[in-house]
């Protein structure tokens, strides 16, 4: 998407979205697993933290007045205390804002009759369908048995399952679905390349803990070859696909771990309030390591996995080592939880 079509107002003015199609919402980051593939970087560590209604309030707002009717609800876990996001989809029917389905990973599935109350619940809040996660990175955490009772107990409910994906049940359904089972339990079985083709079957974003999972298997570039190659990150072009986050904050489509609350964005954010954010919204890579550089003592490395890879190790070392609190790298779980 270009800055004709899209939303982005850059150069040296502002940081502006002029309106969003179609997104989600992520009402915490804490979540039941850790997994492997996570681009957020949730587990059970973060703090027990939810979209309050006010925030959903204001977001739903926002997002209306940018053109955006729909939403899908994700965390972390959504679902790890339904009473909690009651009153988000309650403000989202009051604004006329649809959604499109909750995804869940279906751990808290304890019983039929537990999850009926829940999805009864739901559906009296305008959700007609759950996206439930199917994969080997979550069955390393949940077992199978649940995925399959959730699905059984969502069809006997009449609502609808937006399985994500298929393309993994055979494997799943290989193992013994009483217990969650490991990757190297799946390399196991299906041979030693297992994790790096289930990352392709996947389509996985390598940001966050997916990134470090993957980190030692990907090839090492130089670290000048990188800045030649950087071009501007286009953190705000993402508009079918963007999420706001229980702070009201602005995640862009593929790169979580940034923050430009988005009550600013819809006037204009200063570029210089939100300078790591900016220097790679505008230049790239090579933006943000000249800031890093200049302004925080950031000694490269002579090689690194690709332009994420660095642009990870200047963020790590603002948030986790020098301590600084940006407002644009937030929340500083993403870098704690990794
Ligand atoms: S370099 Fe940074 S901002 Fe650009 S795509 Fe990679 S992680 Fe995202």
């Amino acid at each position: 998407m270009d800055n004709k079509q899209g939303i982005i107002e850059g150069g040296p003015s502002l940081l502006k979205i002029r309106y969003l199609v179609s997104g989600g919402i992520i009402t915490n980051y804490k979540c039941s697993s850790k997994c492997k593939h996570c681009s957020y970087s949730s587990s059970p560590k973060w703090p027990d933290d939810y979209m309050t209604p006010s925030m959903a309030d204001e977001v739903f707002s926002m997002l209306k007045s940018l053109g955006c009717y729909s939403v899908h609800v994700g965390g972390g876990e959504p679902l790890l205390k339904p009473g909690k996001i009651l009153d988000v989809l309650e403000l989202a029917q009051r604004h006329n804002i649809g959604i499109e389905y909750i995804e869940t990973n279906a751990s808290w599935y304890k019983d039929e009759a537990s999850a009926k109350a829940v999805l009864k619940e739901l559906k009296q809040h305008g959700v007609h369908t759950l996206l439930i996660s199917i994969d080997p990175y979550h069955n390393e955490y949940i077992p199978f048995w649940k995925v399959k009772a959730l699905i059984e107990t969502c069809s006997e409910a009449k609502m609808n399952v937006f399985p994500w994906l298929m393309e993994f049940w055979d494997d799943i359904d290989a193992m013994d679905d009483q217990s969650p089972h490991s990757l190297d339990e799946y390399a196991r079985l299906f041979g030693q390349d297992y994790l790096v083709k289930l990352a392709r079957r996947y389509g996985l974003n390598l940001k966050g803990r997916a990134l470090k999972t993957y980190k030692p298997l990907i090839m090492r570039q130089p670290f000048k070859r990188i800045l030649e190659e950087s071009k501007p990150c286009k953190l705000l072009s993402g508009i079918y696909h963007f999420h706001v986050d229980l702070y009201g904050n602005f995640i862009p489509q593929s790169c979580p771990g940034f923050s430009v609350p988005l009550k600013e964005l819809v006037h204009g954010a200063d570029p210089g309030k939100y300078r790591v954010f900016y220097s790679l919204e505008s230049v790239g890579i090579r933006g943000l390591v000249e800031l890093a550089e200049k302004e925080y003592e950031y000694a490269p490395k002579t090689e690194y996995a690709g332009k994420c890879d660095l642009c990870y190790d200047i963020r790590n070392h603002l948030v986790l080592e020098l301590g600084l609190d940006l407002p644009d790298l937030k929340p500083e779980g993403h870098y704690k939880y990794i």
